[in-house]
Formats: C-alpha cells, structure tokens, sequence
C-alpha cells in the first residue's frame, strides 16, 4: 500500500558518474531514476522535444538511447497527448512490469489520480519537477521558426542548460552554428510566457502526494558547503514510501546528503511564480507584432541590468534583478554554476 511519509524527506544528490552529470539538467535525479526502470525492461513515461514538431511532447521510452534524448528541462509547454492511456495499455500487456512517470506537478498530480482510478497505481511510480513555470507552446514554435528561416536550417539541438565550458547557458545550433537564445529565457524568467494557471499553481509546495519532487538544489554553496559542485546538484524530495524504497535503489549511484525543506528553499517550493506585471500589454503587443518584436522588447537585456548582474557577482550574490520587481534567480543560479 502507498502512504505519505509523516515527514517529508530531503536530499541533496548527484550522479557518481561526471559525463551523465554533464549531459543533466542538475544533479541528474532523473537519469539515475530512470535507469533502475530500464535496467528491468520496464518503461519511463516523460516530456521529449520534437524537432520537427518543435514541441515538448510525452512519450513512453524503453531503452536508455531514448531516456539519454529526453534529458534536459526544456521551458516550454510539454504536451501529454494519449500518454496517460498509453501508460495503462503498456502495463496491461506487460502484466509482471513497473513504469515510471516524471512530469510537471499539475501533470504527475494528473496521473497519480488517473493511475488510482484504472488501479495501477501499486504499479506506478510518480515524480514530479519543481516548476517556475510552463511556458506557451506559441510563442516558442513561432520563435524557433523565425530562428530557422534568418539561420536558413533547421534546429539540430537545443539546450536550456548547456553546462560544457564555453558554451551559452541556453542555444539552439543550426547548421551546426550555435546561437544563443538569452532574450528567449529572458522572457520566460520574467514570466511574460507562463500559462496563466501557472500563476495559482497548487503544486508550489513542498507537501505533495506523488511519490518524488526532483529540481535544483539553489544555494547549495550556502548550505552545505562542502557538498557543492559546480556542475549541479539536485534536490530530491521523497513524499511515499514508495518513492523511499525508490530512492533505496539509486542510492548507490549517487553521491548524496541527507538535509531539510528549509536548507533546499526556494520559491517555487512554497507559493507559485506571480504573474507579470505587464501580462496584458506583453500579449497585445505579441497579437499586434509578433514573437520577434516581443523578444526584442521584453527580452533585452539593458546596460543597467548588466551592470546591477556584474554588481551582485562581485558582491557574490545571486540574484539578478530584471525588472523593477521581480528576481531572476534560476537563470543566474545555472549561468554561475556553468562559470
Ligand atoms: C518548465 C520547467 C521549469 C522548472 N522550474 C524549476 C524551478 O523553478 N526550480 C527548480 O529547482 N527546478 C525547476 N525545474 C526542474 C529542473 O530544471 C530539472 O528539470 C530537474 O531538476 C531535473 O533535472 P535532472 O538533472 O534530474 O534531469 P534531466 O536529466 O535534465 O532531465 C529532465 C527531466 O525533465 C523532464 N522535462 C523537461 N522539460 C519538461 C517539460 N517542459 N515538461 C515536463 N517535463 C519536462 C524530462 O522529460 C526529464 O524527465 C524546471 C523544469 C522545467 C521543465
């Protein structure tokens, strides 16, 4: 039987292995989850960018080739489509099979009351990502299209969050040019794009009920000190005791550190990302112009911003402001730790 933990339990932890810490987003939960699945044959239901779609669609994957190409926080929108149905025809024909479902939280709470419903949920094991926001499928496909007709090629790669030396946080590359998206995650951070149910999201919490929240451990070079590594660290949050004895199993490929909610604070952990200020104006200006327009006016970074971010790296802190009442402190917590 699957029950909450009296107590919420926290980790900090990262793959033993350098080139899969690398190749993740953080602290590479999601590879070490996923490969106690696909060791056994058994499936990872998860969000997969579609380069010919140019959307974040889910898929159900069985081999490590395709688990490596879902890697990578992608902020746009992901699609979930057929998947959850999929999930329960996939353990129906593999009756003696387990599957594992990562996914935002309004849509791994989705699947945990859905997987409760067919009665699989025994079977079934849920994780869920700490999320700023989901941001609109639109205005990325318009905007990678208006990449791939200036650059004359279509998007062969795209990264977020590229930790290699030398490289931008986030880039697409086109005719194997790499080409920095910044404005583009500019306007993500500053929450023009999130959907607006994002704004009252339920799921900013550390109290959850599916079994694993994973995201960045912010702050770690605060907080324990000498855990801190440069190439990123995740924060795994166990709800069930079935996410515990999951946690069990990746034990061994991780190095990690027992800790507390209040260690691992951030803000999306205790209310939701507060809607834009100029929300309306953003998205008038969008109808009237088009993505390039609203990428170039709310994505700019300006002279007095750049030098408030050289400031507060100097002063050693970590946040930058971007507009007058809102802190960036993702991007600049991953643009530090790629430094
Ligand atoms: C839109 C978004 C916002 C986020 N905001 C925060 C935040 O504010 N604070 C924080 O600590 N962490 C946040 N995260 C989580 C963080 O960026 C990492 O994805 C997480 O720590 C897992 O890293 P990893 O190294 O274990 O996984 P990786 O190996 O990098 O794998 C990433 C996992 O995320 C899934 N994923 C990627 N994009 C999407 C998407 N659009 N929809 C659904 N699933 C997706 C992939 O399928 C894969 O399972 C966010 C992630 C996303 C996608």
């Amino acid at each position: 039987m699957i029950t909450l933990l009296d107590k919420t339990k926290v980790y900090a932890g990262r793959l033993k292995d350098p080139e899969r810490l690398i190749a993740s987003s953080s602290g590479g939960a999601f590879t070490a989850l996923s490969d106690v699945f696909l060791v056994k044959g058994y499936a990872v239901a998860c969000a997969v960018y579609d380069y010919n779609q140019k959307k974040v669609i889910y898929k159900l994957l069985t081999s490590p080739e395709e688990r490596n190409m879902a890697r990578g926080s992608k902020y746009i929108q992901s699609l979930p489509g057929n998947i959850f149905a999929e999930c329960k025809s996939w353990l129906d024909q593999n009756p003696d099979k387990e599957l594992l479902f990562v996914g935002l939280g309004c849509q791994a709470e989705g699947f945990r009351k859905f997987a409760e419903m067919k009665g699989i949920r025994s079977r079934v094991y849920i994780v869920d990502l700490i999320c700023h926001g989901s941001a609109s499928p639109l205005i990325w496909s318009q905007y990678a299209q208006s990449l791939e007709d200036r650059y004359g090629g279509q998007i062969e790669f795209l990264t977020f969050r590229d930790k290699r030396k030398g490289w931008p946080t986030a880039a697409v590359v086109i005719n194997g040019k790499r080409i920095p998206i910044k404005k583009y995650m500019k306007v993500y951070y500053n929450r023009c794009i999130s959907r607006p149910s994002c704004h009252v999201c339920p799921f900013a919490t550390t109290e959850r009920q599916v079994d694993i929240t994973i995201g960045d451990f912010w702050h770690l070079e605060e907080k324990i000190p000498d855990f801190y590594d440069a190439n990123g660290t995740s924060v795994i949050l166990l709800h069930t005791n079935h996410g515990y004895e999951l946690f069990e199993e990746i034990m061994n490929s991780m190095d990690y550190r027992e800790c507390n909610t209040s260690d691992c604070w951030q803000l999306n952990l205790e209310h939701p990302t507060p809607m834009f200020e100029n929300r309306s104006a953003f998205w008038k200006d969008y109808k009237e112009h088009g993505a390039n327009y609203i990428m170039k006016k709310y994505g700019t970074t300006t002279l007095r911003e750049k030098i408030m971010y050289r400031i507060k790296k100097l002063e050693g802190g970590g946040y930058l402001i971007v507009s007058n009442s809102w802190i960036l402190n993702d991007a600049d917590f991953s643009e530090r730790r790629a430094a």
